[in-house]
């Protein structure tokens, strides 16, 4: 069977802050928190994109969205350079590509009732008013698992995980394809989480939805997708259908991330793999290899030479000098 066509092309996307100083406000550095990174998303799938905090996950996802300007790279989404669209393309294309926040209270205004919080895209995008307006909003509180009469209804009456299900409506009601759900649970009580993930996943099955699935959270991510991402200082270092990634991790980091995961059976509990040393700055990372200062395999050469995405199986990607003595 061929490869269906992806629904989104990400190619050596890469995201810099300027670091200023000054009274004349010089450029003196950058803060490189993406920098050249790759995937492919096809349609109805979850890419987990993995990492520790400040590994630049969240920038990716909103610099994929055209939400942050790129410092280079591309992004295709449905084949369409979506860096390369006029003002006009970019707004009908918004309405296709939604974000969930983590934090569902600073993501909602305190002085909209959710209806309104809800309806407004549906104004601003000139797809409903008045009455069908309200029918709208309405099927789409129900399709999360809210009632109509919270329509009315303001964001510090909810609980934590009713105010994440208003934020998923509000994504929802422009009727996307694809959505980046950025740390969607973190921000929430561990007895919630489960049911705003399998909301997610009722959601897909629904709608066909396509999913950049951000998380810190390898058994949540372990659950939700069918490919992992994992990120390190601003670079994807391994990139692996879910399958494969869970059973045999080939990067030193992502054996480290997996290691820390608790197992439901001891006897499949993984030995901890500690890393030692603080994850590098990203306005000042190391050379070569950026994991080198960590890493328990490293040798001369990764102080020196930037390891690239090797593919190392039919669908498997790893970026490390070391990669075929472990395979
Ligand atoms: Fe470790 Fe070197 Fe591989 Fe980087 S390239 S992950 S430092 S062995």
């Amino acid at each position: 069977m061929n490869n269906p066509e992806p629904m989104l092309e990400v190619e050596d996307l890469k995201k810099y802050f300027p670091i200023r100083t000054g009274v004349f406000s010089r450029v003196v550095g950058h803060v490189k928190a993406v920098d050249g990174i790759s995937m492919r998303i096809n349609p109805g799938e979850t890419y987990g994109l993995v990492g520790e905090s400040g590994c630049g996950k969240s920038t990716a996802g909103l610099t994929i969205l055209n939400m942050l300007n790129p410092s280079g790279g591309s992004v295709l989404y449905k084949g369409k350079d979506i860096y390369s669209m006029g003002k006009e393309e970019m707004r009908n294309l918004r309405k296709e590509m939604q974000i969930i926040f983590q934090d569902p209270y600073s993501s909602l205004n305190p002085r909209m009732s959710v209806g309104e919080a809800i309806g407004e895209a549906l104004e601003v995008h000139g797809i409903a008013t008045g009455k069908k307006r309200r029918e709208k909003v309405e099927y789409i509180l129900k399709v999360c698992g809210l009632d109509t009469y919270h329509y009315r209804r303001y964001p510090h009456e909810f609980s934590g995980g009713q105010r994440q299900r208003v934020v998923i409506a509000r994504a929802l009601v422009l009727e996307p394809q694809f959505i980046v759900a950025d740390e969607p649970i973190s921000a929430l009580d561990v007895s919630i989480q489960s049911q705003i993930i399998n909301l997610l996943e009722e959601l897909q099955d629904q709608f066909g939805l396509t999913f950049l699935f951000i998380s810190h959270d390898l058994s949540v991510v372990k659950h939700m997708a069918n490919r992992v991402g994992v990120m390190y200082l601003g670079r994807i270092v391994e990139d692996a259908p879910k399958k494969e990634f869970y059973a045999s991790p080939l990067h030193p980091y992502s054996q480290a991330l997996l290691s820390a995961v608790p197992s439901m059976l001891p006897a499949q509990q993984k030995e901890r793999i500690i890393l030692t040393g603080d994850v590098p700055s990203p306005s000042n990372p190391p050379p070569g290899c950026t994991f080198h200062t960590r890493c328990p395999w490293a040798v001369a050469i990764c102080s020196n030479e930037v390891p690239h995405l090797k593919k190392v199986g039919p669908d498997h990607f790893v970026s490390c000098h070391l990669v075929e003595e472990v395979i």
